[in-house]
């Protein structure tokens, strides 16, 4: 049997099993994997095996988890819990002290070459990484440790994907990503700050239930979320088409939704699909969706170096000739346990419904629209 609390939290009421396939087919179609990938997905489902997750947390703030928590479709907290074996985490575990250290080494020894590794925060590097400790150990030491046998390795968040926030001048503490510290390895990156969940859970639904990891860029970020930009799927678009743009805070232009470029919007440069995947299930919750410029988060060259109302060049304001495959190739069902896959299921099928609502109100004409 498919596990009752995942029915649940898949839709607003328990579904049969049917019901069930049917939601796994939209989920591997919204990220463009094979459908095959739904049978799997509910063959694993039913194995119940656990993934373990080891999650360590560095210089941040913790929003990124917080955004993750945050996510509904399903009830991210509840799925952790039930679905997924998260045998490390500092923000959610109960356990302490050296009981957490000796829980991150037995999962590690258990699930040798298939855990799953998520890094949240950046890594201090500068006098042997002193600034920050964890059970006696460096940040720098815990992380090589914790890679080196890790099936997969995901940086969430900016910090984690080049150091975000605690790398920006004057950066004491010799602060970098992920990539940085692991040279060599392979890390996908999901930056944002915070990254939308989905495109997080993405990679795991892609991870668990294949064995591989999406086609990624050359700063490892998923083509899926990452291929275009946010200028070339943003509602203002026509407006900037149009040579329609606000120029002050709560002037005529702003309160008509024109284009935010010269309120410094770095979306022409900024490669994310904030545009069409709303953050935490609620529509047009993202920063042009309220009204204010994209600042560039997912741009190591951007975000925290560019003054966030400044003005940036424009390189191309059409989508490029050539984008990249956004599905995964085929391969084999991993053996990690697809319960993480949990995960993502109802996040992505969420998000294809309120993608279908939002095409069907984009074809409505907008009463005294002058777009
Ligand atoms: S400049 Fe910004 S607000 Fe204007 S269309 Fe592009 S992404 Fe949207
Ligand atoms: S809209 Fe821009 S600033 Fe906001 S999350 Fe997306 S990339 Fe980051």
């Amino acid at each position: 049997m498919v596990p009752e609390m995942l029915l649940r939290k898949s839709a607003a009421t328990v579904v049969d099993r049917r019901d069930f396939l049917k939601v796994c087919s939209l989920a591997a179609a919204a990220v463009g994997l094979p459908s095959q990938v739904a049978a799997s997905f509910a063959q694993e489902a039913q194995a119940g095996r656990k993934p373990s997750v080891i999650w360590l947390h560095f210089q941040e703030c913790t929003g990124c988890t917080e955004s993750l928590l945050r996510a509904s479709h399903p009830d991210i907290a509840d799925v952790i819990f039930d679905f997924v074996s998260l045998d490390y985490h500092e923000t959610l575990f109960v356990a302490a002290g050296h009981q957490a250290e000796a829980a991150r080494r037995q999962a590690m020894a258990d699930n040798a070459g298939k855990y799953v590794l998520v890094v949240e925060g950046a890594i201090p590097t500068k006098d042997n990484g002193i600034y920050c400790m964890i059970g006696g150990q460096t940040a720098v030491d815990m992380l090589e440790e914790t890679a080196a046998q890790a099936g997969a390795i995901i940086a969430i968040g900016s910090c984690a994907s080049w150091g975000g926030i605690p790398s920006s001048g004057p950066n004491p503490t010799g602060a970098q990503g992920a990539p940085q510290v692991l040279a060599g390895k392979t890390v996908v990156t999901i930056p944002g700050c915070p990254p939308n969940p989905y495109n997080f859970l993405g990679v795991v639904l892609q991870y668990a239930t294949l064995g591989s990891l999406p086609a990624l860029d050359d700063k490892g970020r998923p083509l899926f979320a990452y291929g275009r930009t946010i200028h070339e799927h943003c509602p203002r678009r026509p407006h900037f088409d149009a040579g329609r743009f606000a120029k002050k805070f709560g002037d005529e232009g702003h309160r008509q939704g024109w284009c935010l470029y010269e309120l410094g919007c770095k979306g022409p440069q900024t490669f994310a699909n904030c545009s069409t995947q709303a953050f935490c299930d609620v529509p047009d919750a993202w920063p042009i969706g309220i009204g204010h410029p994209c600042f560039g988060c997912t741009e190591q060259d951007i975000a925290f170096k560019v003054p966030l109302h400044a003005t940036i060049g424009i390189p191309f304001t059409t989508p490029g000739a050539g984008h990249a495959p956004i599905s995964a190739p085929a391969g084999n069902v991993g053996a990690i346990a697809t319960g993480v896959a949990g995960l993502v299921v109802g996040g992505l099928v969420g998000a294809g419904v309120r993608a279908a609502k939002k095409m069907e109100t984009e074809t409505q004409p907008e009463p005294g629209s002058n777009a």
